[in-house]
This record gives structure tokens, C-alpha cells and sequence, in this order.
């Protein structure tokens, strides 16, 4: 979720054009661009800033970024709206790309460049590698493997401006190759198809982190990781998915209402195969269950839910004495709104442990306030 906020003078007319900018963001990528007054940080300030220009700060904001609605005053400008949003959202110019206007290992060059007519501008078209141009395969429906065709109907591409001396190619800053696709640079009137997909391939995947073990395991281990601080005072815990026999996906998730980035944390993690094993004299047993149970805290059960129940863990090795217990949910199978919000919130609790067995529930209690579960 990117939460963003009017700053003050900022006229009806601007703000309807931008929410339905945000609203288009909303409804042909799963990024969910909202209006939030009381946004604490990170979030997106729009203001007028600069009257003659229309601009955004470029990539997520740690605390704030600013946009810059100054030409942009109408509907007419939603387009560019979208675009500047984009920014915001850490989507580079199009044809920044490394392949816009120079070969990059084999791709392009898309742009024939008369750097000679580019002013002020020649920046914008010289190569950022950073620039998204595909991505590897990182996993389940990963909607883009490999490389992106250079999309000159980008709502990131420039149009084609041209220097009041027409001495060199007309004035032109560049020509498209093909010539062809002169015609499609700089629309400002929608998303493009390859907008949508880098959307859903940057800006929604590459929230998770991709950790490889040092050495493969024979079988799926059970993965064990815990927060540290967020560097607020928000709750947070670390969600797994995709573990296989050579790494997993982690990603920081927040309950509901509290705001998602800013929240980098270093974590440990313990992964070990299932089993019995005895580690320098010390006996170790892991292993996974799949549960349903749920608990909350008495005080906060409202009408209406379910009974609190636990699922009980019989272990294989009889300890000595009550074992240390480790845990974490090794699924999102719970989970839609990841990267955003972890929707619902969900901890593993504990009962008691004995030296044959345990008792753990999905704890839904961890967010409660004022009486009712968080259901
Ligand atoms: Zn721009």
C-alpha cells in the first residue's frame, strides 16, 4: 500500500484528477494508492510546489516524497498525473532504459539520439542500468521472465520534443527505430500493457526476499526467522513462502492500518530438516503441522467467533525437560495483501510445552484493541 496526502492550497479540481490517477494505478495494478489524511510516514505529499512544472520525486519514500501538481490542474492532465505517480511509485522514464538509447548486451538501441538538440533534457535519455528491463524468474505466476520489450507506448516514455533550430534532423531530440513508433511515444492517456506488467513484477514481487542456503537440504526443512525492530513502534513479523530444498522467500508484514516500507530489518533464521537429531550433546526435533486452530485472548473474544482451540504437537524424541520452542507460519496461504498489509494478522501462540508435546494455535490476538479480536 502507498498512502498519499494533500498538502494544503491544493484546489477540488487537482484533486479529483489525482484520485482518479491513483484509481487507475488501483485498478489495472494490485498496488493500492490511497488518500490518507492522517498518514504518518512513508507516504506521498502532493502540492503545487512550482506553477510552470509538473514533477515527482523518483522511488518510495522512506519518510516523504513530494509531487508537484503545477501544470497538471485538470482532468485533462490525468495522464501525466498517472505518470508522476509512477515516479512515485519508483518507476523510472522509459527510455532511460540501458537499452533506450545506447546496445546493451544485444538489446537496442530504441532511440536514435540528436544529443546535440536535447538541451536541458539530455539527461533523461542517458542510460540508468537500474531502469527496469525485464527480471528474472523469481517464482510462482511471476508475470514477466526475462527480458521486457522496450515499450514506447509507456506511459514513462517522453513524447518526441523538438529544439526551436531545426539544423540537425528538424530539431527532433530523437527518432524512434523503428521509425514506426514515432506515433507512440509520450501518450498520457492510460497504463500501458507493459506498464501493468512492470508494475506487478517490480512493484509487488520485489518486496520479498529471496534467501538461497549455503547447502541444499535432502528434504523441505522447516524455516524459523523473528522480527528485530522496525525502527517504529509498530508491530511486524516476518512472512515465509516458497520454502523449497535451497532457500525461501521472506518479507516483512504489518498488521492492518499500519503503514508498510520503512520497515528494513536484518533477521536470523534457522532452518533445519525434519527430524530428530542430536546437535553437541543437545537434542533437536523439527518438524511442521498444518492447523485451523485459533486463538485470542479471552478478554477479547466478541460474539461470534469461533471457540479457541489448539492443536496439539506430539513430539517424536522425549526430552528430558521441556524443550525451547521455536516457531513460524511456514505458508502466506492466509495472506492476499502481501507486500501491503498482512491481512489477516497472524502469530503462532503457545499453550504449554511438556517433554512429549505442545500446544499452538494461529494467534489472531496480537492486534486486538478495545475489546474485539481482529477478525
Ligand atoms: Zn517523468
Amino acid at each position: 500500500m502507498v498512502r498519499y496526502k494533500f498538502d494544503v492550497g491544493v484546489d477540488d479540481t487537482r484533486k479529483e484528477a489525482f484520485r482518479a490517477a491513483a484509481a487507475d494505478w488501483r485498478t489495472h495494478t494490485c498496488i493500492a494508492v490511497v488518500e490518507d489524511d492522517n498518514a504518518e510516514y512513508p507516504y506521498i505529499l502532493v502540492g503545487i510546489y512550482a506553477e510552470g512544472s509538473c514533477w515527482a520525486y523518483l522511488g518510495r519514500p522512506s519518510t516523504f516524497h513530494k509531487i508537484n501538481l503545477g501544470w497538471c490542474k485538470t482532468m485533462s492532465h490525468k495522464g501525466s498525473m498517472v505518470h508522476e505517480l509512477g515516479h512515485g511509485l519508483g518507476v523510472n522514464h522509459e527510455q532511460k532504459r540501458a537499452d533506450g538509447s545506447q546496445q546493451y548486451h544485444g538489446k537496442g538501441p530504441h532511440l536514435e539520439m540528436f544529443w546535440q538538440n536535447t538541451e536541458s533534457w539530455g539527461s533523461q535519455y542517458t542510460p540508468a542500468v537500474n531502469t527496469y528491463i525485464g527480471s528474472a524468474h523469481d517464482g510462482g505466476d511471476d508475470p514477466q521472465i526475462g527480458y521486457a520489450p522496450y515499450d514506447f507506448e509507456s506511459i514513462m516514455h517522453y513524447f518526441r520534443q523538438r529544439n526551436a533550430d531545426h539544423t540537425i534532423n528538424d530539431g527532433w531530440y530523437f527518432n524512434t527505430i523503428p521509425s514506426s513508433a514515432q506515433s507512440l511515444v509520450g501518450q498520457r492517456n492510460a497504463l500501458s500493457a507493459g506498464d501493468i506488467k512492470q508494475a506487478l513484477v517490480t512493484l509487488s514481487t520485489s518486496a520479498w526476499v529471496s534467501i538461497a542456503f549455503t547447502t541444499p537440504f535432502a528434504a523441505v526443512p522447516v524455516v524459523v526467522v523473528t522480527p528485530t525492530e522496525t525502527g517504529t513502534t509498530d508491530p511486524a513479523s516476518i512472512r515465509l513462502k516458497d520454502i523449497t530444498t535451497t532457500g525461501f522467500s521472506a518479507i516483512v508484514a504489518k498488521p492492518p492500518n499500519k503503514a508498510v516500507g520503512n520497515s528494513a530489518m536484518t533477521v536470523t533464521f534457522l532452518a533445519a530438516a525434519p527430524g530428530v537429531r542430536q546437535l553437541g550433546g543437545l537434542w533437536m526435533e523439527a518438524g511442521t503441522i498444518s492447523t485451523q486452530k485459533l486463538a485470542y485472548s479471552t478478554k477479547c473474544l466478541g460474539s461470534g467467533l469461533p471457540a479457541i482451540s489448539w492443536e496439539k504437537i506430539s513430539f517424536a524424541h522425549q526430552f528430558p525437560a521441556p524443550p525451547a520452542f521455536l516457531s513460524s507460519i511456514q505458508t502466506v496461504n492466509n495472506e492476499n495483501g502481501l507486500p501491503s498489509n498482512s491481512q489477516p494478522w497472524l502469530t503462532v501462540s503457545l499453550n504449554s510445552v511438556k517433554v512429549n508435546e505442545a500446544w499452538v494455535a494461529l494467534d489472531r490476538a496480537e492486534t486486538t484493541r478495545y475489546g474485539q479480536a481482529a477478525y
